[in-house]
C-alpha cells in the first residue's frame, strides 16, 4: 500500500515525497525523468498521458494519489507548446482521476493562473476560491481544464481536492522560475533579466508549505479547491534585491518585454487553507530566498536529512522494484 505521487522527478514532487516517506509510508514516485528515489519511495519512470498497465496498477492500489505532473509555466513559448500543455496538463490529469478509484482521495495541482491576476499592483486584491476564474493564456487554460475534469470526478462521487499554489520557491526550483533564473545569473556574474515593471507583484510561497498543504489535503481527504500562497505580494524590484544580497552580488538588471500571460500581480486569500489545513504559511521572504540562494550555490537539494538511497519497497502484487528508477 503506498501513496502514489504523479511528477515525482520535479521540484514540488521532490518536497512532497520527501514529506510522506519521513513519515513512514510508502511511495510511488512516477514521472517520465529519472531520478534517484528517497529510502522508503519506488521510482517509476513512466508518461501518465499514456495507457500504461504499471502505473495503472499503482493507481488502482494507491491509498492516495498527489497529482503534480505537468507541463509546467505560463512563459512557455515553444512551437508546439499547446500541444505539450493539453497532454502533460489535460489528458495526463483526466487519465489520472479516471483510472483511480472514486474512494482513493486525489490531489490535483492546479495553480493561481486560473485566477487570471489580483487586479492592479496598486490595489491587489486577494484571490478566493470561489471567486470566478479568469484564465489567461494557454497555460492557465490548461489548469482550469484540469480543474473541470476534478469537478466531473467529484460530481460522480469521486475523492479529490484541487490546490493552486502560488509563485513556489524553494531548493530544486524549477531552473525556468524567476528566483532560480536571477540566482544562477548572479552567481555566474552575469546581468539578471526581469520581465517588464519592478512594481509588478508576486505572492511567493515556500515549497515546504506547499508540500505540507499538499498533505495535509490528502491526508484530511479535503475534498475543495485550496489556495496554497501566503496572503502577502512582493515588488518584482524587492525580490530582486533580496536575491542580491543573499548572493552578496550588486545586481545588473535588464529589462525584458512581459509575457503577454504573465499577469501584473498575484495575490492569495489565504482564509481558507487555515482553516481547513491549520496552515500557516511563512512569510519570511529573505529566509526562504536565502535557503534557496544556499542550495543553489552548494548545488544540493536539502529535502532532509533523509539519506537519499536505493529503495527498500517490496511489493506483493509484483511491482517492480527497483535500485535504480525502472525505466518504461
Ligand atoms: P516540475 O516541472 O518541476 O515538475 C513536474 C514534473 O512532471 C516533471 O518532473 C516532469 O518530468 C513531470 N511530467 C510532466 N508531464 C508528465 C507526464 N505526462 N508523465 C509523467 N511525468 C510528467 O514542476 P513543479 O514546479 O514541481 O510543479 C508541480 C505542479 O505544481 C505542476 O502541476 C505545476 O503546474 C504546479 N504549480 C507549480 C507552481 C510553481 O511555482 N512551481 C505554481 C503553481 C502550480
Amino acid at each position: 500500500m503506498a501513496v502514489v505521487v504523479t511528477g515525482a522527478a520535479g521540484f514540488i514532487g521532490r518536497h512532497v515525497v520527501h514529506r510522506i516517506c519521513r513519515r513512514g509510508v510508502a511511495v510511488v514516485g512516477i514521472d517520465r525523468r529519472t531520478w534517484t528515489p528517497m529510502a522508503g519511495e519506488v521510482a517509476i519512470v513512466a508518461d501518465v498521458a499514456e495507457p500504461d498497465p504499471v502505473v495503472d496498477r499503482m493507481l488502482r492500489g494507491a491509498t492516495g494519489v498527489v497529482h503534480l505532473a505537468a507541463c509546467a509555466g505560463v512563459r512557455d513559448d515553444r512551437p508546439d507548446v499547446a500541444m505539450r500543455r493539453r497532454r502533460d496538463n489535460v489528458v495526463a490529469g483526466a487519465r489520472v482521476l479516471e483510472v483511480t478509484p472514486p474512494s482513493t482521495m486525489v490531489v490535483v495541482a492546479s495553480s493561481s493562473s486560473v485566477y487570471g491576476g489580483a487586479g492592479p499592483v496598486d490595489r491587489p486584491r486577494p484571490c478566493r476560491e470561489d471567486d470566478r476564474v479568469a484564465p489567461r493564456g494557454g497555460y492557465a487554460r490548461s489548469k482550469w481544464a484540469l480543474e473541470r475534469r476534478a469537478m466531473r470526478r467529484a460530481a460522480g462521487g469521486g475523492a479529490v481536492g484541487v490546490v493552486r499554489p502560488f509563485t513556489v520557491v524553494g531548493p530544486g526550483q524549477r531552473p525556468d522560475m524567476a528566483v532560480s533564473r536571477w540566482i544562477a545569473a548572479l552567481q555566474a556574474g552575469r546581468e539578471l533579466i526581469r520581465y517588464g515593471s519592478g512594481d509588478r507583484r508576486r505572492d511567493i510561497t515556500d515549497v515546504s508549505d506547499v508540500a505540507e498543504g499538499i498533505v495535509r489535503m490528502l491526508d484530511g481527504r479535503v475534498t475543495t479547491t485550496v489556495n496554497l500562497g501566503t496572503g502577502v505580494t512582493h515588488r518584482l524590484d524587492d525580490v530582486v534585491a533580496l536575491v542580491a544580497q543573499c548572493c552578496g552580488v550588486e545586481p545588473t538588471v535588464r529589462v525584458a518585454a512581459v509575457h503577454a500571460d504573465d499577469v501584473a500581480t498575484t495575490l492569495a486569500d489565504v482564509d481558507r487553507g487555515r482553516r481547513l489545513l491549520g496552515l500557516t504559511p511563512r512569510s519570511d521572504l529573505p529566509a526562504m530566498i536565502d535557503r534557496q540562494v544556499r542550495a543553489a550555490a552548494m548545488s544540493l537539494v536539502d529535502h532532509d536529512p533523509a539519506p537519499r538511497v536505493a529503495v527498500e519497497f517490496v511489493s506483493a502484487g509484483g511491482i517492480p522494484r527497483p535500485s535504480t528508477p525502472h525505466r518504461r
